[in-house]
């Protein structure tokens, strides 16, 4: 029973429902079972105590094997995408370990933490995905790039958050894929200013697009991900209550319904506090 159970915490946490079908799923090799062993918990917030720091996010050179992903390797390299996050959460998080951060070619549309080898992998079909997205909602072309590395900043932060929550074991009493959605919008909107805002914003757009393509069907409702109009309202409520004034026409232009809105504030905050509490014996400053 207890390998069975182990065995759950091996899989793959990805961004998006995986069509796993298809697709490998990565073996509960039992090499593979001392990575998942509960450690103990973290100290309580309160008690001062940091952690030492052993590790840094380490990011991993690749190469786009077809030319339609050279593209997008490109501009990912261009910006710096995966140093410039790298380098600011190495100043603000200490690690017990080496968490690897690569962008690759796949055969699937996603992103994933992988706990065999602590890494986050951001696929070049998804980045294409979201920029498909946005070309076909209408956007002009240099647009839908724009908006397609807001929404990767969104994806990686949520991947960054199943890596963090198994690396300092981070009690979870809910759902793991929301916890990670929420991780990625404290850090955006609290850490990253308006490069965040557009993060979080992007990412609701690719929800709220791609919620209208087809209607959930069972598979999607027995998912361990929230339906992508769930992830869309709750990407708005974060926004708005992060600063209720500033996004006052989330709620007036009718895309945030206001029965919501009103808890928006109470659930921002509640949601910061929460992970600076269970971050606290990790952050630098
Ligand atoms: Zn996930």
């Amino acid at each position: 029973m207890m390998i069975a159970i182990t065995a759950l915490f091996l899989v793959t946490a990805c961004f998006c429902r995986s069509d796993r079908e298809t697709v490998k799923a990565p073996a509960a090799e039992p090499k593979n079972i001392a990575v998942a062993t509960p450690t103990p918990l973290p100290s309580l917030p309160g008690s001062g105590e940091k952690r030492a720091d052993n590790g840094d996010f380490l990011v991993e050179k690749s190469t786009a094997g077809t030319s339609r992903f050279r593209e997008i390797d490109d501009r990912v390299r261009a910006e710096k995408l995966l140093e410039k996050a790298a380098d600011q959460l190495n100043r603000s998080l200490s690690l017990p370990h080496d968490i690897p951060l690569r962008t690759k070619e796949c055969g699937e549309q996603n992103a994933f933490y992988d706990p065999k080898d602590r890494s986050v992998t951001i696929c070049y079909e998804l980045m294409d995905r979201f920029h498909q997205t946005f070309r076909l909602s209408g956007m002009p072309e240099e647009q839908a790039n724009e908006k397609m590395f807001h929404a990767i900043r969104f994806v990686f932060l949520h991947e960054v958050g199943h890596a963090l929550i198994d690396a300092y074991n981070v009690p979870i009493t809910g759902n793991e894929e929301d916890a990670a959605d929420r991780l990625s919008a404290f850090v955006n909107l609290r850490e990253l200013g308006e490069d965040g805002v557009q993060a979080v914003l992007a990412a609701a757009d690719a929800f709220a697009i791609e919620s209208k393509q087809a209607k959930p069907a069972k598979k999607h409702l027995a998912d361990e991900h929230l339906l992508q109009e769930q992830r869309f309202y709750n990407s708005l409520c974060m926004i708005y209550g992060s600063d209720p004034a500033k996004h006052s026409d989330l709620v007036k232009e009718n895309y945030l319904p206001r029965e919501r809105a009103d808890r928006c504030q109470y659930e921002y905050r509640k949601n910061v506090d929460s992970w600076m509490r269970l971050l606290e014996p990790w952050r630098k400053n």
